[in-house]
């Protein structure tokens, strides 16, 4: 992982650059190590200090996040950085309590950033952490309601002595050895007082309430291209999904949507919905096309030339619509 430190520079007093582990931190909520490594790369060639982060502009982060997901992450992102440079001369606090202050910093990002960039003794809770922990001493109760007491856990084995490197290894033993599914325990530094191996109920911890369905919401999106290749897009309000993001014109997302096309025409349906699913919901957008003259007047939006609009600037969902629509509105 391109952020960390490794274990003969970690001997010699080198600590990793708290800028690199704040940003992988932020990444790595609810999105893979393999999906991260690339964007964590692309970011710091773009903006290598938290100072160029501050000073970059709110589109161009925007749009090098696209495809990551989770969009409030990179708003977050951004007035973090402006906060570290505004309140901290560009110096990330050392402390728990500090880091906790910044915006996008909750409890476990503030301990992560704290122990892994400052090796201090601060305990780390992730799934995988928990998984290891409700193993370890065979706690049977389910999540997430056992989570106090798997933190209680993990607080007690947090050292004094580096305790950046043990949180670490314990969120990759979790993440390697003790998986969800076959933990290797013939391999695993723990076996011997693991309690979860000895009852042998390893492959059924942590048990889990029972989710609820996920519901589907629907919407519809309108998307027009003008004869001279623009598109129609708008940038979504800054609160909500998505929010400050390129998007279609469209309705709000619920259980039945209203029609609101952004302008008058002969608008005809798409055969393909475009699908989404985010944290909470599935969703399900229904795609009108039109064709716009070249003096159309949109109410809502603003025509985008090829030259300042790329797809790869769309967030996932917006960029399904247009995977779908471009077949259609093909250049004329
Ligand atoms: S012995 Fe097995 S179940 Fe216990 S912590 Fe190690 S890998 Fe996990």
């Amino acid at each position: 992982m391109p952020w960390r430190v490794g274990p003969s520079d970690r001997k010699a007093g080198v600590l990793p650059d708290p800028y690199a582990v704040w940003m992988s931190e932020i990444m790595l909520q609810q999105t893979t190590v393999a999906a991260v490594r690339d964007y964590h790369r692309k970011f710091l060639a773009l903006w290598p200090t938290v100072g160029d982060l501050a000073a970059a502009d709110d589109a161009d982060v925007m749009a090098a996040w696209a495809g990551l997901g989770y969009y409030a992450r990179a708003r977050n992102l951004l007035k973090c950085a402006r906060a570290v440079v505004a309140e901290h001369d560009g110096v990330f606090p050392d402390s728990y309590e500090q880091l906790l202050k910044l915006p996008g910093i909750g409890p476990y990002t503030a301990a992560a950033v704290s122990a892994i960039a400052f090796d201090r003794p601060e305990t780390v809770v992730d799934g995988n952490v928990e998984r290891v922990m409700a193993r370890l001493h065979d706690i049977h109760a389910p999540l997430p309601g056992s989570k106090g007491e798997l933190t209680t856990k993990a607080q007690a084995l947090t050292p004094q002595s580096r305790p950046g490197d043990y949180a670490q290894a314990v969120m990759d033993l979790g993440a390697t050895i003790c998986t969800p599914r076959n933990p290797a325990c013939g391999i695993c530094p723990w076996r011997d007082p693991c309690a979860a191996r000895l009852a042998g109920t390893a492959a059924e911890l942590p048990k889990k309430t029972p989710k609820k369905k996920t519901p589907t919401r629907f919407g519809i999106v309108y998307v027009a291209r003008r004869t001279d290749g623009a598109w129609l897009l708008e940038t979504r309000p800054e609160k909500g999904l998505l929010g400050g993001m390129l998007g279609w014109p469209g309705s709000e997302w619920g259980d039945e949507p209203e029609e609101n096309p952004p302008y008058e025409a002969d608008w005809q349906p798409l055969n393909a919905e475009a699908r989404h699913t985010f944290t909470h919901f599935h969703l399900r957008l229904k795609i009108m096309v039109d064709y716009a003259d070249i003096d159309a007047t949109p109410l809502r939006g603003t025509f985008l030339t090829p030259d300042v609009f790329s797809p790869t600037a769309l967030p996932t969902a917006m960029r399904k619509v247009f995977d779908l629509a471009h077949m259609t509105l093909r250049d004329n």
